[in-house]
C-alpha cells in the first residue's frame, strides 16, 4: 500500500492499521475527549501546573490503546504519563500555580520552572560530569563511560521520546538549556573512542529514545559503525521505550522495514543486538500491535531484554511484576533489571522504600519459573555503581540490609557482599549507614580517589 492509497483508504485503515503519531502536550491535552470526560477544570489546571515543571507528553496510542479510562486517574498508565498534583511538593506546586494565575508570559513561566527544577536534583548519579570520558584531550560530549565494557551514546536526534514518563530521571534533557544535554552528532569520535579501548565490548545507544529518530538516520549511524568495524565491539544495545509507547515504529510507520533491515545488518556483521525495552506494566504488552512489533524485532535476530523501575501507584505490587515477567518470557523477551526510583524529579511521590522493594521483588520472583529469573533487582543505579538490595537479615542481633554491586566504578567491588544498618524508611543509598559501627562503606575511599582523579582531568579542559 502506498502512502496515497492510505490516504484514500477507509477510515479504519487510517486509524487502526496505519495510525499516524499525534502527540499530546500542555498545548493540546484539553482537546483529548477522554480527558474532558473524566476531569474537572480544576483538575486540568493541576495537570497544567505540574506539566509546566515536569516533562509531559502523551500520544494517541497511549491515550486510545493503553489507558483504561474507566479507572482514569487510578490507571497505572495514566499515572505514568499524565501529571498529577502531588508530584510536586506543595511549595513548588503553589509557586507554579500562582505564576500561572498571574501571567501568561512564556519566559516568566519558564524561569520559575527552571528555579523549581534546579531544586529537584536534575543530575543524579553524577551523570553530568563523572561519566563523560576525556579523549584526545577533550571531554566527549554525547558519551558516557562508567563501566569498563559498556559505552553509552546519546545521539543528538534521540533527546526526546514518543511520550514522557512522569518519573523520568532524564528530564533535564527534555526541558533544560544546552549545558544539560549530552548530545552528539559525532559518531566518528565515538567509533574512534571505542577502537582506542579494547576492553569496550558494548555500545548502548540511548537517549531520550533513539527509536524516535528517522530510520534513515539510524541506518547512517549503524553503517558508519559497521564500516569502521571495531573488532572489540561485539554487542550493540538500543535503550528504548518505543515498544511500549509507539510500537507502530516496527510495523506500519514509514521506513519501518528500513529500520528492521538496519537491525539485520548488525546481526549479519556477526554482532549481537540487544533491544533493551523499557516496560513498566503488563498493560503495555497487551495490544496486538506491540506483540507484532516484538515478533518483527525478533525476526531480525535481535534479542529483547526488558527493564523497569519500581514505582508507587504504577507497579508497586508483586502480581504486576510476575504477570509482566511471565508475559515477557512467553513473548520471547528476557527480563533483565528491576530498578529502584532515583532521588530526582518526583521521587518523593513515586518512591518505594528499600525493604518493600525487596519484598515486592522476591514475591514476584518466586511466582515465576527460572526462565524469568534472569531478572536482577531491586537495583539502585547510583554514584558508585549498580547496587542490588539482597535483602533484610540479622547478623549478631543487628538487623541489616545485605547489598552487593552488580556494576561498580571499580570492577573489583562487583559481587562483594556488604552491609548497611537497617532503616525502615530508607529509599536510596544515601539514606543508608554502614552496619556494625563502621564509619564508611568498603568502597568509599576508593570512590573519593576516583572522583578526585576525574575532577583533576576535567578541570584541565
Ligand atoms: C546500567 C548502566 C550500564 C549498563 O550496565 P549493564 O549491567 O551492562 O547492563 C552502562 N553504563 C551506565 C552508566 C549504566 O548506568
Amino acid at each position: 500500500m502506498t502512502r496515497d492509497d492510505r490516504r484514500s483508504a477507509p477510515n479504519i485503515y487510517k486509524t487502526r492499521i496505519f495510525p499516524k503519531y499525534k502527540s499530546y502536550t500542555l498545548r493540546n491535552f484539553r482537546n483529548i475527549s477522554q480527558i474532558r470526560a473524566n476531569f474537572s477544570e480544576a483538575e486540568l489546571f493541576e495537570m497544567e501546573v505540574v506539566g509546566n515543571v515536569l516533562p509531559f507528553k502523551a500520544n494517541n496510542y497511549v491515550v486510545d490503546e493503553l489507558i483504561d479510562w474507566d479507572k482514569a486517574a487510578a490507571d497505572p498508565i495514566f499515572r505514568l504519563t499524565f501529571p498529577q498534583k502531588n508530584m510536586l511538593r506543595p511549595e513548588h506546586y503553589d509557586m507554579m500555580a500562582s505564576t500561572l494565575k498571574r501571567t501568561s508570559s512564556k519566559s516568566e513561566i519558564a524561569s520559575v520552572a527552571n528555579i523549581i527544577r534546579e531544586e529537584l536534583n536534575p543530575n543524579p548519579a553524577g551523570q553530568k560530569d563523572f561519566n563523560v570520558p576525556v579523549f584526545n584531550g577533550r571531554p566527549l560530549s554525547g558519551v558516557q563511560h562508567k563501566y569498563r565494557q559498556t559505552v553509552l551514546f546519546f545521539p543528538s536526534q534521540s533527546q526526546t521520546c514518543h511520550a514522557y514518563c512522569t518519573f523520568c530521571f532524564r528530564w533535564p534533557q527534555f526541558t533544560a538549556s544546552q549545558d544539560l544535554k549530552f548530545a552528539s552528532k559525532e559518531i566518528d569520535t565515538v567509533i574512534e573512542y571505542i577502537k582506542s579501548d579494547p576492553s569496550i565490548t558494548d555500545l548502548l545507544i540511548t537517549g531520550g529514545d533513539p527509536m524516535v529518530m528517522k530510520p534513515k538516520l539510524f541506518e547512517h549511524y549503524i553503517d558508519e559503525i559497521l564500516k569502521a568495524n571495531p573488532p572489540n565491539l561485539t554487542n550493540i544495545r538500543i535503550g528504548t521505550k518505543s515498544l511500549a509507547y509507539w510500537p507502530y515504529k516496527f510495523t506500519t510507520d514509514e521506513d519501518s522495514g528500513l529500520l528492521l533491515r538496519s537491525f539485520e545488518k548488525i546481526i549479519n556483521s556477526g554482532r549481537h543486538l540487544s533491544f533493551m525495552a523499557h516496560f513498566n506494566h503488563y498493560a503495555e504488552l497487551s495490544t496486538d500491535v506491540v506483540r507484532l512489533a516484538i515478533k518483527r524485532i525478533q525476526q531480525t535476530g535481535a534479542e529483547i531484554r526488558t527493564q523497569s523501575p519500581l514505582f508507587k501507584f504504577i507497579n508497586d505490587d508483586p502480581k504486576v511484576w510476575s504477570r509482566m515477567w511471565n508475559e515477557q518470557v512467553r513473548l520471547g523477551c528476557i527480563p533483565y533489571y528491576m530498578f529502584i526510583a532515583r532521588h530526582t524529579g518526583a521521587q518523593h511521590y513515586f518512591k518505594v522504600d528499600l525493604e518493600r522493594a525487596w519484598n515486592i521483588f522476591r514475591k514476584a520472583y518466586q511466582d515465576c519459573s527460572g526462565l524469568a529469573r534472569t531478572v536482577r533487582g531491586p537495583v539502585m543505579s547510583c554514584n558508585p555503581g549498580k547496587v542490588q538490595v539482597l535483602g533484610v537479615t540479622e547478623i549478631n542481633n543487628e538487623k541489616v540490609f545485605a547489598l552487593r554491586f552488580l556494576q561498580g566504578r571499580n570492577e573489583d567491588w562487583v559481587h562483594r557482599p556488604f552491609f548497611a544498618g537497617y532503616d525502615a524508611g530508607a529509599a536510596w543509598i544515601n539514606n543508608l549507614k554502614p552496619a556494625f559501627g563502621a564509619d564508611k562503606f568498603f568502597y568509599e575511599d576508593e570512590l573519593s580517589a576516583i572522583y578526585k582523579e576525574k575532577i583533576a582531568v576535567l578541570s584541565n579542559h
